[in-house]
């Protein structure tokens, strides 16, 4: 995780072969920094996978792909929903997907799914090379059975736990619409909800948790590990790996599995996407 929280999100995900960014919103500056400290050159990034169009996950996008022509993947939605106000518009490397189709970015099989959250047509993913398999899904207000179906097969999962319900209820600074938004259908998952949606994939084959998207003032790291640990412990889960991703540092490097060294052939074809 480059970077994670309610002020910007930006995640690495490498192979020996390939390396994506899963959202660009931080700064290009400090995604570049950032992408360094993790030995990557902007050069190298063989393109940024959108989730949705919100500016905590696109803002650094338009300077990042204006310097080093990085490809863009994303569904029509959102594509059109960034290109209507920046210079992306003139941005020639858009590769669109359609929601709940699958593609390749070179060994990287990625799987998209559509999530309820309050964007154009916002997806979650899951990232397959080898044998193993990374979920992500962060933005959204409620698991559906279809993502829970596709997040049985991971072995790491990212998810939100965007706010304590507490602390949001209590929360002085917004206003009631706004704490409505964040806790309907189409918000945010709290705590709790994340709790649940980890419950419903156990017993199974997830070994390793990665909390994000942590509200500044609604939600700390000790409470969301906190909510999800004691769900683990219900459950008899207390070997699982639980980490909380931080908006201000990289965190570790996180192992997910072994594809086979030199295998790959390359195959990518643009034909996958049509132009935008
Ligand atoms: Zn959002
Ligand atoms: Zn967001």
């Amino acid at each position: 995780m480059l970077g994670s929280g309610s002020a910007g999100n930006s995640a690495l995900v490498t192979t020996d072969h390939c390396r994506v960014l899963v959202d660009g919103g931080l700064s290009a500056r400090q995604i570049v920094v950032r992408l360094e400290q993790c030995g990557v050159a902007p050069e190298q990034i063989d393109g940024v996978l959108l989730t949705h169009e919100h500016g905590d996950h696109v803002c650094g996008l338009e300077v990042l792909c204006r310097k080093f022509e990085v490809p863009i993947y994303a569904n029509a939605l959102t594509a059109e929903a960034i290109r209507y106000d920046n210079t992306l518009d003139r941005h020639r490397n858009w590769r669109i997907f359609r929601t709940g189709g699958e593609f390749a970015i070179c060994d990287i099989a990625v799987q998209t799914f559509s999530v309820p959250h309050d964007a154009v047509d916002p997806v979650g993913f899951v990232f397959h090379a080898g044998s193993s398999r990374l979920g992500f899904i962060t933005d959204l207000g409620y698991p559906t059975k279809l993502l829970i179906e596709r997040l049985r097969e991971v072995h790491t999962l990212v998810i939100e736990t965007n706010h304590d319900e507490k602390l949001l209820q209590n929360d002085k600074n917004r206003p009631w619409p706004v704490k409505q938004r964040i806790q309907s259908r189409h918000g945010h998952l709290s705590n709790a909800a994340a709790a649940s949606v980890i419950e419903e994939l156990l017993p199974g084959k997830i070994e390793r948790i990665v909390l994000g998207h942590l509200s500044r003032d609604c939600n700390t790291p000790e409470l969301a590990l906190g909510a999800v640990r004691a769900a683990l412990t219900k459950c008899g889960k207390i070997d699982m790996e639980l980490f909380c991703a931080s908006q201000s540092e990289i965190s570790s490097h996180f192992c997910i599995g072994q594809t086979e060294r030199g295998a790959f052939q390359p195959t990518f074809e643009n034909g996958f996407f049509h132009a935008a």
